[in-house]
């Protein structure tokens, strides 16, 4: 099974990821966790281009395309043939990234990137979705207390555009409410980690 966790800056999907992959692990799951954009070499590579402090003149389709790039070669190279092994495969962001950051807040429009995207994956969309629900204050709160991540082009970037990432979330969840599952993300780390486990063990079984 392909799961993916989606949601904002802060919202603690990279924490939560880590200690599901922990006890998924322990109780004797096939699992797989990766990130994007990234999780091998050359989607590695093409996220330090996009992310890049430097970087600010990037347009936002090249950003889009980039993002997409990413995807296809992590998605050929790394995530489907962990599916083919028949492992869970947990990844930190995928295509709902794409839609909220580069098809709403940047506003290249949620349908025309998802058709770049639809190129990049052949429709091979995630059977289950997390989305870390938070208010988009909170986790910039969090991100800015956090001094040990990296900075990056994306911290440039004003209240107004996470805001935005947020509420393309909000859409994606009411449009896709059969694969998208919010969690409340304001909680500590224990309690969202165990209601994203509940969540994920009652969908495996
Ligand atoms: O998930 P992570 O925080 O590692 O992502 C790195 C940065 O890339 C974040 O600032 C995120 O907002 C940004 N991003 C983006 N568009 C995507 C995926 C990630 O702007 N499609
Ligand atoms: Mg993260």
């Amino acid at each position: 099974y392909f799961i993916t966790f989606e949601g904002g800056e802060g919202a603690g999907k990279t924490s939560v990821l880590k200690e599901i992959e922990k006890k998924l692990r322990e109780e004797g799951y096939p699992v797989t966790a990766t990130r994007e954009p990234g999780g091998i070499e050359i989607a590695e590579k093409i996220r330090q281009i996009i992310l890049e402090p430097s970087h600010t003149a990037m347009d936002g389709k090249t950003e889009a395309l980039l993002y997409a790039a990413a995807r296809r070669q992590h998605l050929v190279e790394k995530v489907l043939p962990a599916l083919k092994q028949g492992k869970i495969v947990l990844c930190d962001r995928f295509v709902d990234s794409s839609l909220a950051y580069q098809g709403y807040a940047r506003g290249l429009g949620m349908e025309e990137v998802y058709q770049i995207n639809q190129f990049a994956i052949s429709d091979c969309m995630p059977d289950l979705t997390l989305f870390f629900d938070i208010r988009p204050e909170v986790g910039l709160q969090r991100i800015a207390e956090n001094v040990s991540r990296e900075k990056n082009r994306l911290d440039l970037e004003k209240q107004q555009f996470h805001d935005n990432v947020y509420q393309a979330y909000r859409m994606l969840l009411e449009k896709f409410p059969n694969r998208i599952y919010p969690i409340n993300a304001e909680n500590d780390l224990a309690t969202v980690t165990a209601e994203a486990y509940q969540k994920i063990v009652s969908f495996l079984r």
